[in-house]
């Protein structure tokens, strides 16, 4: 079907589980691809460069802020986070749809920019939870659990402008859950499918 890609904008509070939901469900589909975004944050364990994030320094960070090569970018727990433009346009437009881990700031940003995409948000089941789960990581200091927690708060308000929410309670459930709503999307009537329905089946009708 001759369609443009869809962006899935996907946000969680620290300690969700977003990155392993997200991880898995780009492994399990081909015709998804995870947007790498920019960061002057340092790289972490095993992360590599130009595969979970492009990492950058703070001046070149800059320069592609002021030549505008972003189409959203944040400072979250004191680094800089953003997504390239061009790229991102180009995949929508080839038809290949994306997913994008983004804080909640440039994600609100993102839907003034970007009409048609799917935001997602995921929580842990319970304050309790993403507390626990936040010191359980084990590597953050007392200051930076307690700025991760400040932060989980000014951002669980803004879940209601999001379209879907995802409860991680059980890890599998959310998992089918995130992928069900990438299925249905794809499955939505839209200009599209309608064509695609048009060609098809209603013209040969009026030609039979
Ligand atoms: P981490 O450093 O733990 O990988 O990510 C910290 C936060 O930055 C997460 O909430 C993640 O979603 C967010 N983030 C990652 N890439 C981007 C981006 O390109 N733009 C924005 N606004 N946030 C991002």
């Amino acid at each position: 079907m001759d369609r443009e890609g869809i962006l899935f904008v996907v946000s969680a509070p620290s300690g969700a589980g977003k990155t392993s939901l997200c991880r898995d469900v780009l492994g399990q589909d081909a015709g998804l691809r995870f947007s790498i975004s920019h960061t002057t944050r340092p790289p972490r364990g095993e992360e590599k460069d130009g595969k979970d994030y492009f990492f950058i320094d703070e001046a070149t960070f800059k320069e592609k802020c002021d030549r505008g090569d972003f189409i959203e970018w944040a400072k979250v727990h004191g680094q800089y986070y953003g997504t390239a433009e061009e790229g991102l346009r180009k995949w929508i437009a080839e038809g290949i749809d994306v997913l994008l881990d983004i804080d909640t700031q440039g994600a609100l940003i993102l839907k003034e920019r970007f009409e048609g995409a799917v935001y997602i948000y995921i929580l842990p089941p319970s304050f309790d939870v993403l507390k626990q789960r936040l010191i359980g990581r084990g590597s953050d200091s007392k200051e930076e659990i307690a700025r991760r927690l400040q932060k989980a708060h000014d951002e669980i308000r803004e879940y209601h402008q999001y379209h879907y929410l995802i409860i991680n309670k059980e890890y599998e459930a959310a998992k089918q859950t995130l992928y069900a709503v990438i299925l249905a999307e794809r499955a939505r009537i839209g200009q599209a499918n309608l064509k695609w329905v048009e060609d098809r089946f209603i013209h040969r009708f009026e030609d039979a």
